[in-house]
């Protein structure tokens, strides 16, 4: 089945959307992108994309910080994406793109006097980190402070501090790499954001540790105060609390929930997926897959 991409006002083949070699974004990181994932309902026959509204006004938010509107609003950006995800005919897991970026094809470091552009595309996308529980390290790589790069925005060129990490990861022979904020705080993984479990009670880095604020991690304490009853703590992280921890887990749109069993080949809990974990991991499944109907609403159905 052919994918599709919005790319310049109208839906082409994916394989003949082409940008321009000169374009700005491809030699600066001038632009900001969204990951979106559409769940596939075996029982419904359905695809759900997941929190779309939420992972676009983020991408406005982010937009603006480049000094950059978006050609469309929200709502439309909306319906541009199911339209896309139809065209594709998906009967499986599927991740969509949307960039929003400098387009202007000329040199020069700079944020002002470009144009900018919106494109989106969606592919088949299984699981990401390919692990039941994954094994984290420390990156020697910390997160930018919000005066050298704000994570609070995906922009396009902060990422290469989050390669620089899953790399360094995947060299040790490690499934992730968590950073530090620059004051040395746990901040948060490549994609992800970071969770500990200690005495029952569920605790996460605050948005001014570095941190992008993930969707998924909002989905996540959502679900731990309505249906667990557990309260959320946002708090500064240091090390030792991480290694101390009873239990601690992953949330990424990419990543979903994924349960970290070792932290520098030291344990955490038993370093089997914690009680807690496993129930959360099961509210948010069904959840993203629209079998949870008390959350149907962050799911838009394609067909
Ligand atoms: N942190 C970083 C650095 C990320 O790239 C992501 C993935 N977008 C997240 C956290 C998780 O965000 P979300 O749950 O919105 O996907």
């Amino acid at each position: 089945m052919p994918s599709y991409a919005f790319l310049r006002n109208e839906f082409i083949p994916l394989e003949d959307a082409k940008v321009g070699i000169m374009t700005h974004a491809l030699h600066y990181g001038t632009a900001v992108f969204e990951g979106i994932r559409g769940n596939w309902n075996e029982d419904k026959k359905q695809v759900y994309i997941f929190r779309l509204k939420e992972h676009y006004e983020r991408l406005a938010q982010g937009s603006a910080v480049l000094q950059m509107e978006l050609p469309y609003s929200v709502e439309e950006l909306c319906k541009i994406t199911v339209d896309l995800v139809k065209k594709g005919e998906f009967k499986e897991d599927i991740y969509i793109r949307p960039l929003s970026y400098k387009s202007t094809e000329a040199m020069g470091v700079r944020l002002h006097n470009l144009d900018n552009d919106f494109l989106v595309f969606a592919i088949p996308w299984g699981r990401y980190i390919d692990v039941d529980a994954c094994r984290c390290c420390i990156s020697s790589w910390r997160r930018p402070a919000d005066n050298v790069i704000p994570p609070s925005a995906k922009i396009t060129g902060l990422y290469i501090n989050n390669a620089f990490t899953k790399t360094e990861a995947q060299s040790r022979g490690y499934d992730e790499g968590i950073m530090l904020s620059q004051d040395g705080n746990v901040s948060e993984g490549s994609g992800e954001n970071i969770f500990l479990i200690k005495n029952g009670r569920l605790f996460t880095p605050t948005t001014k540790d570095s941190i992008l604020k993930g969707i998924t991690r909002d989905t996540v304490m959502t679900l731990a105060k309505n249906e667990l009853g557990i309260d959320t703590i946002e708090k500064k992280i240091d090390l030792v609390e991480l290694y101390d921890a009873d239990e601690c887990f992953l949330t990424g749109t990419a990543a979903h929930l994924t349960p970290v069993s070792e932290v520098e080949n030291k344990k955490i809990g038993t370093g089997e997926v914690g009680e807690i974990t496993f129930k959360l991991q099961k509210l948010y499944f069904d959840v993203i897959k629209g079998k949870n109907e008390k959350y149907i609403d962050w799911c838009t159905p394609v067909y």
